[in-house]
This record gives structure tokens, sequence and C-alpha cells, in this order.
């Protein structure tokens, strides 16, 4: 490959490295996103149809593009401390669209796991879901309003879940502690 000249080697030696050329970037944080989320982030382009697919983006400044831009230079702090991280509503809109078959919803899942492994703020509402999942097994539980419209449909009243096999909720707490997420969401809300 013929290298260009520019006259400045500082500006070259940026040119030559491809994915990281940023003071504050973290290798790592690349190679852990991309180890996380099992997906080929490195090869986003930024062509922004994950933001156009995005049904947040058009109701907040929650932008997939920018934090897939954070992935690639490894931009920990500003991706881990970033309230928008919270904002992704995991629709998949954004990876069934992607013209690189990237999948920016598991990078964000990535981030968001080592968001929370790290200390970051974690949004009051995540924490009470983790909560509601490690006592009924669901993050939204059934309720008498659904119980009655399932039951006008001619549903039984509880879905095949959890809630008709509370039987099977010790495993899913026993998944949960095996990651302290219980016992952190637990500390954290009640230190707030
Ligand atoms: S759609 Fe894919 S290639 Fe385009 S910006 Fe989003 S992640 Fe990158
Ligand atoms: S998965 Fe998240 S980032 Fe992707 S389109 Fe849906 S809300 Fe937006």
């Amino acid at each position: 490959m013929v290298e260009k000249n520019y006259g400045n080697p500082e500006l070259e030696k940026k040119l030559r490295d491809r994915n990281y050329y940023v003071t504050d970037s973290n290798k790592d944080f690349s190679a852990e996103v991309k180890k996380l989320s099992g997906t080929i982030s490195h090869m986003c382009y930024q062509c922004g149809t994950c933001t156009g697919s995005c049904p947040s983006a058009p109701r907040s400044s929650y932008r997939i593009r920018v934090f897939m831009r954070r992935a690639i230079l490894g931009l920990e702090e500003e991706a881990l401390s970033d309230p928008d991280l919270w904002l992704c509503t995991t629709c998949y809109s954004c990876s069934d669209r992607c013209p690189r078959d990237i999948l920016p919803t598991d990078v964000i899942m990535a981030m968001r796991n080592l968001a929370f492994k790290t200390g970051h703020a974690v949004p009051k509402n995540f924490l009470q879901t983790v909560q509601l999942i490690y006592k009924t097994g669901h993050g939204v539980p059934n309720n008498d309003a659904n119980r009655a419209v399932r039951e006008r449909l001619g549903l039984p009243r509880d879905p095949p879940t959890t809630h008709t096999y509370p039987e099977y909720i010790p495993g899913i707490q026993k998944i949960i502690d095996h990651y302290n997420l219980k016992a952190e969401a637990d500390r954290i809300l009640s230190e707030e």
C-alpha cells in the first residue's frame, strides 16, 4: 500500500491506525464490547440507517449511531456515563436494517452490562425491573386488568410462564444471584 505523505507525522500515524486515534480511547473497551455483543461493531461505516429506524430517536437525544462510533473509538467513559444509553427499547429495528449486518442492539446491551459492572449510574426503573423479575419471573408481571382482558379473549387468566408455573422462579433467582444482580439493585435503590 502506498502511504501518503501529509508532512505531519502525527496525522500520518493516526491515519495508519484506522480504529484508534483519539487520546481518551480505550482499545480494551472496543474489544470487550465486541466480545460481549458478539457482533462486528468495527464494521460500522456510520450510514445512520440504525438511527433512522430507531423509535427512540425522534423522541429523545438518543442516537444509536453515536454509540456505534464510541464502540469503535473506545470512548468508554462517554458511552457508559451517557444517560441516553438507557433509552434503547431493544426493539431490534436497527439490527434488522443495518446494511452491514451488525447488531447495534447487542452493542447497547454489552455497554449496559459494562456500565452496571463498572458502577456507572443505572436508572431506577431498570433496577426495579431486576427486583420484579426476581420476585415474579417477569419484568412486567400480569395484573387484574390484563387478566380480565385475557378472560374476555378466551385465554387463561395467566400466560404459561412463571405465573402459571411458579416452581421455576427459584431457578431464575439462582441465575440472578449468580451475577449478584438483585443484591446490587437492592443496595443501590436503598442508598437512593
Ligand atoms: S446501520 Fe449499521 S453500518 Fe449504518 S451506522 Fe448503524 S450500525 Fe453503522
Ligand atoms: S433496538 Fe434500540 S437502538 Fe435499535 S432501533 Fe430499537 S430502540 Fe433504537
